[in-house]
């Protein structure tokens, strides 16, 4: 599998495809992960709070990969904002993932109603621990505007990355702007809407048919081609073969603005709103 590279602010670069793993339940994980890696991803994308960092960890243990040949995202859970709670949740993601550093750690969301919205010394948090070694690269993610520009100014440091919601319906394109106007990667979450009305919605659906391709691989080849990052989540290696095999035919212009025209604004939402979400 031929995946693109996208370099990133810090002059370190992550695979543009790989897996997601939220919702996969902890006694899969290892298999999920091991048939995507036998696959050829190489790019897997978990959190604290999905509860299967373990699976993961065993995963990538019995693959025998050379650690940089896979990129490894976990994200600091939400009761975990305050500095010292910051580092030691990262400490015993480390463990979980039997990993002596990660490529990328993220604020999973702002939580701008809750420890008093001081994601601030949060993200200080993160700046010292990548100085420290134990992450390659730190980022954000569910981080509206305000919150970029926030971080931004308070401590000069940009995120490599702000991971948000992006898909046909929730195209999400003030956030985009924000986050590349900072320097920092798209990283489009739900790419395929979780599963949802845009894989049998009709343009898609007649976008697939032109192609010869299912609606997920056209939802996905619109994104990488806009420059985000993705990582679909699906459990059968059946799919993660399909997913993955996006990398040989192109979308028209024409095409393009047809997808990008099925934007509904906030209607199209999956998830919570970051700035209500605590
Ligand atoms: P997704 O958009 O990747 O959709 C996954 C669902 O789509 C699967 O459960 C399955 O039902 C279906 N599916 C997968 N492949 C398919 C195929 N080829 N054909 C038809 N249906 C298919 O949803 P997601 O899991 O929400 O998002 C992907 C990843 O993004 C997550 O696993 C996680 O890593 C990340 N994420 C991050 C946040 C965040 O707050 N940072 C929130 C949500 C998701």
């Amino acid at each position: 599998m031929d995946i693109p590279s996208l370099q990133l602010n810090d002059q370190t670069s992550i695979p543009q495809f790989g897996l997601g793993v939220w919702q996969v339940p902890a006694d899969e994980t290892q298999r999920v992960v091991t048939d995507a890696l036998e696959l050829g991803y190489r790019h897997i994308d978990t959190a604290q709070m999905y509860g299967n960092e373990a699976g993961v960890g065993a995963a990538l243990a019995s693959a025998g990969l050379a650690r940089d040949e896979v990129y490894v995202t976990t994200k600091l859970n939400n009761g975990f904002h305050e500095p010292a709670l910051a580092k030691k949740s990262l400490a015993r993601s480390l463990e979980l993932l039997g990993l002596d550093q990660v490529d990328l750690f993220l604020i999973h969301w702002p939580l701008p109603t809750r420890y008093d919205g001081d994601y601030v010394s949060t993200w200080e948090a993160l700046v010292e621990l990548r100085a420290e070694g134990l992450t390659r690269s730190i980022g954000v993610s569910n981080f509206q505007t305000e919150h970029l520009d926030r971080i931004v100014s308070a401590t000069g440091v940009v995120p490599a990355v702000n991971q948000i919601e992006v898909h046909p319906y929730f195209a999400n394109e003030g956030v985009r702007e924000a986050t590349r106007r900072h320097g920092a990667l798209v990283e489009a979450w739900s790419p395929l809407g979780q599963g949802g009305g845009e894989l049998t919605d009709e343009t898609v659906v007649r976008i697939a048919g032109t192609h010869g391709k299912t609606p997920a691989q056209v939802l996905l080849r619109w994104q990488i081609d806009r420059g985000d990052v993705v990582f679909p989540k699906s459990m059968s290696r059946e799919r993660l073969a399909e997913n993955a095999a996006i990398f040989d035919f192109a979308l028209s212009t024409a095409e393009v603005a047809l997808l990008a025209a099925l934007d509904r604004g906030a209607a199209g939402r999956q998830g919570p709103d970051p700035d209500l979400f605590d």
